[in-house]
Parts: C-alpha cells; structure tokens; sequence
C-alpha cells in the first residue's frame, strides 16, 4: 500500500506542479475516505489542475493526458479525412524543443504555421510508429509566444533513401538532385522562398523541399544532415531547413532501375517513380467499365454526378488490382491505355461485349481471367488512399514466363 501511495505521488506530480508533501496529505485524506486508488488521484489531479507542468518534449509518454508543452511548428500539413461520413481538416507536422522532435495530429485549426513557438495546454498522447505522437484537440489550448527556441541538435543518423519513413528526424542521406524549382510562398505576412523537387541516390527516389536556400541545382549530388521526413500526397517527402546542414558531395551516384520489394513501399507508406513487382492476387470490383461525369470527370453512378447532377456518362476502362511480391502488397491502378495493353483489347471492343451480353460485369470476368495470378512489372507513382498504399501506374508489362515462374516460386516459398 505504501509503495502504491508513493507511485501515485509521483504519477501526480508527473502531471501537476505542486508540493509533495501537500500532494500526499490530500491523496490519503480521499483514500481514508475509502475513494479508490485511480479516482482519488484523479481527484487530487483535479484539485492542481490549474497550473499544469510543462513538460520537455523527451519527457512525454504514450498515452499521458493533460500534456503542457512548449514547441516550435517544423512543419504542418492540412489534410481532409472522412470521419463518420463527414469531412472535416485535420493538421499534421512536426514539433520540436531542444530535446526531442515528436509528430502532431491537431484536430482542429489552431491557425498554425511553420516557424510558431506555441504553449500546447491539455494535449494528449497516443503512439504511432513506436512513438509518443501529440493530439491537439477541441480542449487543447494554444497560445503562440512571441519568442524563439532551440531544436535537439543531435547526432543525425544515416539513411538509404529506400528506409526513410514519416515521422523520422534528424536523418543523414546523399544523393542526387534530379530536379529542382523555387517557390514563394507566404508565411505570416512574410514571403519565403521554397525549393522542392526530386532526390535520388542507389535504393530510390523521394520529393524534397529546402526551407532555405543553399544554392542546389540539377545535378548536385549533396549530403543532407538533420532532415526530416513527413507524409505528402501518400508518399514520404524530405524536408530540409535553416536547423540542416547541407555539402555538395564530388561524387556521382548512378541511378540504375531495379524492383524494389513491396514491404519496403508499403513500411515507407508508398514513394515517387517506384518499379515494382509482383504477381496479381485480387481484381477490385470497380475494376472494368465505368462512366465517368463529362464535366469533371468524376466516377458517376447510375447517370448522376454528386458534383453536377444528371450527366451523360463518357465509358472509361480501368482495373484496380491486388498486387504482391511474397513480401509485400499494394494496390495499382491501370488507367485505360495500360488495361487495353494488358488485355489486349480495347474499350471499344469491351463495349460491344458488354452491350451484346447486355452486362457490365462480363467485362470484369473477363479481366479477372486474364489477369488473375500473372507476374506483372509496374511503374509509377502512390497516391493519397487510406487503407492500402495505392500505386497510380504510368507502365505496366506482363512478365515472360521464365521471369514470371521464379515470381511464382518465390511466392510459394513464402508461403511454405
Ligand atoms: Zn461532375
């Protein structure tokens, strides 16, 4: 009972500024009233809940409620998510403070941007990725503080580019700028400059953007100290600022293309100009002749629009297909000049089966058939999807039969 007492002390003065003495005089007075243990220190917590402790940012755990902090924005990113199927914003970044960099979801607009220091009050903790991630929530108040802070300065740690995930910081990569543009964007009545393009090094490919400017072009193979990766358009993006220190490396990289395996695309949550392969193991429903609205293009069902109403749908091939490697799994889209190059029919060949049969669904058959457990080898980019990654392909080819029995073995193997 004494040792409890004295974990409950500190567990409430983990989460309040307050005496200790005083802490442990009003806990036992509740527990000798016969409150339970859990709700007597919530009670207590109550009592100093005013004057919450701020916390460093390394001292914050999974699950941990009534957090206070003090942390500068790295980087936000609005994105739309269907909650109960309504639409709402939600906002996601980076915070850090001279001891640690943890990644944030805010629930609501705080009105946030890159560069804020900001009092976070009454935020909570969840986990993610095997760390403690912040909610900021409709309680959460957020006060932004006119002055600066530090960020950890720590030893950064080195990557291949195929190994960077969302939420990772303080990383060392080289490689070699494939592209680069300059933007201005506009940052608290304040105009920046931003660079983004694509860097590439031996494993594979992935977008950047340089807060700064450090005078990159095409061409320069460079070493990035204290980066930081973030989730963008459903692909993991670099980011680099003003805290990073970037050199200009004498050296080339080749950039051969090679398969990457699918467990390294999906723990990654997708990337840019990705080959993969991989033998087909589901064909999606929606997979065939669809109509889409002639306006804007969107799917439309039964003749209507949710955009524009009652339309006359234009026919459109595509297939959605399941696609795995014996490591891994993702979902590719064909649009309809790869799926009449798979099939080797076109859509209007397509129409006329389906109008003399009087039935879509012979169109899907009819892919599944030709389709279902062949060896594929795609290219192209993932896109934004919430369940499974999802590559949007920009080439596809059936593998020859040699390439595609040893994709077979492999998967057998795999599977015992
Ligand atoms: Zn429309």
């Amino acid at each position: 009972m004494e040792i409890d007492i004295e974990k409950a002390v500190d567990e409430i003065l983990e989460r309040v500024e307050a005496d200790r003495e005083e802490v442990e005089k009003d806990l036992r007075r509740f527990l000798d009233y016969g409150v339970p243990l859990e709700q007597a220190k919530e009670a207590v917590i109550n009592k100093y809940g005013g004057i919450l402790k701020e916390k460093k940012l390394k001292d914050i755990k999974v699950n941990e409620r009534g957090i206070c902090t003090v942390a500068k924005v790295i980087t936000i990113d609005e994105r739309e998510v269907e909650v109960r199927n309504t639409k709402r914003k939600i906002f996601r970044g980076l915070l850090g403070d001279e001891t640690a960099v943890l990644p944030f979801t805010a629930w609501k607009d705080f009105g946030l941007q890159r560069g804020d220091v900001i009092r976070i009050k009454n935020a909570s903790s969840s986990e993610w990725e095997g760390q403690p991630r912040l909610s900021l929530s409709e309680w959460t108040e957020v006060e932004k503080l006119d002055y600066d802070i530090d960020l950890i300065k720590r030893t950064p740690k080195k990557y291949n580019i195929i190994d960077l995930k969302p939420g990772l910081s303080g990383v060392e990569v080289r490689g070699k700028i494939l592209s680069i543009e300059e933007r201005e964007v506009s940052i608290g009545g304040e105009t920046k400059k931003v660079f983004s393009g694509i860097l590439a090094d031996e494993t594979a490919k992935i977008r950047f953007t340089a807060w700064k400017d450090f005078g990159l072009k095409e061409g320069d193979v460079i070493k990035i100290k204290g980066g930081y990766i973030r989730r963008w358009r459903g692909a993991p993006q670099l980011i680099f600022d003003e805290n990073s220190e970037v050199e200009k490396l004498d050296e080339e990289i080749v950039i051969e293309e090679k398969p990457i395996p699918l467990y390294k695309v999906v723990e990654a949550g997708g990337g840019i100009d990705l080959c993969i392969e991989g033998v087909v193991l589901d064909i999606r429903k929606d997979s065939g002749i669809i109509f889409r609205c002639p306006k804007c293009n969107r799917r439309i069902k039964n003749g209507v629009c949710e955009e524009d109403g009652n339309v006359d749908g234009v026919a459109d091939l595509r297939i959605r297909l399941l696609l795995d490697d014996g490591t891994g799994a993702v979902d590719v889209i064909l649009n309809r000049e790869l799926s009449e190059k798979l099939l080797k029919k076109s859509l209007e060949d397509y129409l006329s089966i389906a109008k003399e049969a009087m039935d879509y669904g012979i169109v899907y058959d009819e892919i599944f058939d030709r389709l279902m457990a062949k060896a594929l080898r795609i290219k192209g980019d993932s896109i934004q999807s919430d369940l499974i990654v999802t590559i949007f392909a920009r080439d596809a080819e059936l593998l020859q039969i040699d390439e595609q029995k040893e994709m077979e073995e492999i998967l057998m193997q795999l599977e015992g």
